[in-house]
């Protein structure tokens, strides 16, 4: 279990409010605040403090501590102002890890600008990923490390059927590496050169995209 962290996630509308649950189940504590009681109310049984206030007021901010926290999370989507003053107040009191949902561009440019530490664009980043996993159906989920790399769980296709690492020789003909291979829920991390694949298995491979690809489309 990752060690304890304190949050502050300020605006709880769908995001934010995803962000706030899923940052208690992983243990973690967290200060929500919204302007709207209401808000406020539905995750005040939820988080472990929830209070009422505009996050573009000093004053308040600093009379309940924000500066102590570590991570804050502004997730204020259509009111550009406040979420631009509130990430400038956030690092102003150099809260090390201030992420922000961004609506557009012109607003992603200038929460960098000002020194926000992540910019997130939910509907967008996850209308590329949707579309990334439908337009390959043998990949299964992926991870992002750059734009050029990434790990992909993908289906061990018929081809594969009955081959061993050594005979596929990845690493050397397309510069890729298996990581772990997955079946059920059995998992063999660094599996050996003589394993043995099987046809529906799941091959969890880091490497260039285009490298991933072209091991993909390869004919065996
Ligand atoms: P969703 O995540 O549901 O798509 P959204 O992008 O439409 O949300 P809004 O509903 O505009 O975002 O804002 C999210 C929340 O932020 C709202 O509940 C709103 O009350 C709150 N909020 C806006 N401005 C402030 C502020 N200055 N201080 C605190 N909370 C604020």
């Amino acid at each position: 279990m990752n060690k304890k962290r304190q949050f502050v996630v300020i605006g709880l509308g769908r995001f934010g409010g995803s962000v706030c649950k899923e940052l208690i189940e992983q243990g973690n504590e967290v200060l929500a605040m919204d302007m709207d009681e209401q808000k406020v109310n539905d995750y005040s049984r939820i988080v472990t403090h929830a209070v009422v206030a505009d996050s573009t007021d000093e004053a308040t901010l600093r009379s309940l501590g924000v500066r102590n926290f570590d991570f804050a999370v502004v997730a204020i989507g259509d009111n550009l102002q406040a979420s631009i003053l509130t990430t400038l107040l956030l690092k102003e009191f150099e809260i090390k890890n201030v992420w922000v949902k961004a609506k557009n561009n012109y607003h992603q440019k200038v929460l960098e600008k000002i020194g926000a530490d992540k910019v997130i664009h939910p509907e967008s980043d996850m209308g590329r990923r949707v579309a990334q996993q439908m337009s390959d159906e043998n990949v299964i989920d992926f991870i992002e490390l750059s734009s050029d790399y990434s790990i992909v769980e993908l289906i061990a296709v018929s081809k594969l059927e009955g081959k061993t690492l050594i005979d596929l020789d990845i690493r050397a003909r397309f510069g890729i590496t298996i990581l772990a291979i997955k079946n059920g829920d059995d998992i063999n991390v660094s599996p050996d050169p003589d394993y043995r694949i099987t046809a529906g298995e799941l091959l969890i491979v880091i490497g260039h995209n285009k490298d991933i690809k072209r091991f993909e489309e390869v004919d065996m």
